[in-house]
């Protein structure tokens, strides 16, 4: 009688998402900014290394727009059922990346004003940086809201398997890295740190994609051994 819970972002989760991409947008302005900047000022013979270092500072700044944009996605995903727009929101970041130094690359060896091997330097330094943006932008693994509720209910499964309470695990909600939640509050992973618990689907929810700790589920593998056979199971 296990019902499949379709996977919805939680309020906090989706306002993390929100500011997550309007930090996105912010960082991508401003390189698209630089870019203007770079396009108007920059491109001639004596002011080369300038041009390096404001097509460095662009792939930098896209490449932080780009990450902020993956990590909303993957804290509020969007369904599959419109493929359009998963395929769009899911790559935005590789397009910018690529619309954040295309319009240089351009300018730089369609102008007259500089010589072929300023041309070469640093046309050829803004094509690889202008890869770099695309590329570090796309998204290789874009969470849905299909493979979400699938890993949530597979996730379920696993935890009644082990006797885990799947309405009651454990997160660590003080930026600790990592994605997975624990079933005992005092796994060593996550001992003194500050705790989130609730369902799995609320661990999903906030922390977006998650797996149940190795050690957790060790320890609860274990402690569901019938008693009766619990002496058989070798001690480590
Ligand atoms: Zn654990």
């Amino acid at each position: 009688m296990s019902e499949t819970k379709v996977f919805e972002a939680s309020p906090e989760a989706k306002g993390k998402a929100k500011q997550f991409r309007m930090y996105a947008f912010i960082a991508w302005i401003l390189a698209m900014a630089l870019q203007v900047f770079a396009i108007i000022k920059l491109i001639s013979d004596d002011k080369l290394v300038l041009m390096i270092i404001a097509i460095v500072a662009i792939l930098a700044t896209a490449i932080v727009g780009s990450t902020f944009w993956k990590k909303s996605n993957k804290l509020d995903p969007t369904s599959e059922k419109n493929a359009m727009r998963f395929f769009f929101q899911n790559q935005l970041g590789a397009f910018m990346g690529v619309f954040c130094l295309l319009p240089m690359v351009i300018m730089i060896f369609t102008s007259n004003s500089i010589s072929g091997k300023t041309k070469a330097i640093a046309g050829g330094a803004a094509a690889v940086a202008m890869t770099a943006a695309g590329v570090s932008g796309i998204e290789f693994d874009p969470a849905s809201i299909e493979k979400y509720t699938k890993e949530i209910s597979e996730q379920n499964k696993t935890a009644k398997s082990l006797n885990i309470n799947s309405d009651n695990v454990y997160w660590a909600t003080d930026g600790t890295k990592g994605n997975k939640y624990h079933a005992f509050d005092d796994c060593r992973y996550v001992k003194g740190k500050k705790l989130s618990n609730g369902s799995i689907q609320k661990a999903f929810a906030d922390k977006g994609s998650s797996e149940l700790c190795k050690i957790c589920a060790k320890k609860a593998a274990k402690s569901s051994v019938p008693a009766a056979t619990k002496e058989l199971v070798p001690q480590e």
